[in-house]
């Protein structure tokens, strides 16, 4: 159904979406944190090969290809 990926601005990482663990643990902790939560940003696979963040090696199986 996405055809691509998420991350987010404070993020180093870029996941498959947002039901991805990994990301919804980063999630928790910031909210344990009162941290202010960061606005998801989609990104196309063209996106993600361009960003300086990297591929979560849990959704994405640790490798972009
Ligand atoms: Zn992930």
């Amino acid at each position: 159904m996405s055809a691509g990926y998420i991350t987010t601005g404070g993020s180093d990482r870029y996941h498959t979406g947002v039901d991805c663990p990994a990301f919804q643990r980063g999630v928790r902790g910031s909210e344990a944190q009162g941290n202010t939560l960061r606005p998801v940003i989609p990104l196309t696979p063209e996106q993600a090969g361009h960003v300086r963040q990297t591929p979560c090696p849990e959704c994405c199986g640790g490798s972009a290809r």
